[in-house]
């Protein structure tokens, strides 16, 4: 009787890489998912119509609940039975019934923002530390002169490059606590326990008046700051294209000790779920997409 044939070398060679590459795959999407870069609902998006061997559809749902930010497993399990889903499912695999059922639990749960109505003409770009907002808000600068960019006071002195009145105000601690104290700034923040910044009030009041739109890159408390100032602001969170990515580009030179790379990335954890508070999300994956993407939320006004 002849033999079975096996595959040749090369190909189990190649399909084990394949399967390595999918596993990863899904593990970073599951990381994406627990740091809230990506919301739920557009995995399940996704896994319907992606490829079987896509990471989304090729996530177990057992997985994907207790990837989620607070299920553990025994939570997944009850809501599991609740939505009458067998727990051997994959995404990709789930019927109609059970992926609008899947739908509209997540919809409940971790509700996206809805756009509000009559926002003002003034937007607040902040995200993350190291997701690049700087970078996005260079490239507005650059080509949208028609939109305002806010330039902010600083007790942090000028790196090389840097314009007075074109990247900042540089100012040392009296002047800044003059302008708190003349009521001069629409708010500001210490930034990262070491220098002041703030965003002078009078341009953006004159500018809002003139009919143009005015863009603030700023930290998150002082994002939170302009929303209480001005409910009407418009507030987008930039996001990065996966965790492991800003992962990459908060320590990725490796040049910091254990202590510093885990205190970032505490950090970058906390700051990503701010962003339930933000009114618009853009994923900050190509600088001249993300630019264009806040510009075109900008021009709703
Ligand atoms: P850098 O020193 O690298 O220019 O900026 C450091 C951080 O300060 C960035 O996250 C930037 O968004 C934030 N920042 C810049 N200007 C202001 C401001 O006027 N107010 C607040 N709250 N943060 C600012």
């Amino acid at each position: 009787m002849a033999e079975r044939p096996s595959p040749p070398e090369v190909d189990r060679a190649a399909a084990s890489r394949r399967a390595v590459a999918a596993r990863q795959a899904r593990a970073s999407l599951k990381r994406d998912l627990t740091t809230r870069v990506v919301h739920p609902l557009d995995v399940l998006r996704r896994a319907a119509t992606e490829d079987a061997a896509s990471p989304a559809a090729s996530m177990r749902v057992t997985e994907f609940l207790t990837a989620l930010p607070a299920i553990g497993e025994g939570k997944r399990d009850r809501i599991l039975d609740e939505l009458g889903i067998s727990p051997v499912k994959r995404l990709g695999g789930l019927g109609v019934r059970q992926r609008v059922a899947l739908e509209e639990w997540l919809a409940g749960r971790f509700p996206l923002p809805a756009p509000r109505a009559g926002r003002s003409a003034l937007l607040v770009l902040a995200g993350p530390t190291a997701v690049g907002k700087g970078t996005v808000a260079a490239v507005i600068r650059r080509e949208y002169p028609e939109i305002l960019l806010s330039v902010s006071a600083t007790t942090r002195p000028p790196r090389p490059g840097e314009v007075e009145g074109e990247h900042y105000y540089f100012v040392d601690d009296d002047a800044f606590d003059r302008l708190i104290a003349d009521d001069a700034l629409l708010e500001q923040a210490t930034v990262h326990n070491r220098y002041r910044y703030g965003t002078p009030r009078q341009p953006i009041e004159e500018a809002l008046a003139a009919g143009r739109t005015v863009l603030l890159e700023i930290d998150l408390q002082g994002a939170r700051q302009v929303r209480a100032a001005e409910p009407s602001a418009s507030l987008v969170f930039l996001l990065p294209p996966s965790w492991d990515e800003l992962v990459e580009r908060l320590v990725g030179r490796g040049t910091e000790g254990a202590e510093e790379r885990a205190r970032r990335l505490r950090t970058a954890r906390v700051e990503l779920a701010a962003q339930n508070e933000f009114d618009y999300r853009v994923v900050n994956d190509d600088v001249e997409t993300a630019a264009r993407e806040v510009v075109a939320l900008a021009a709703r006004h």
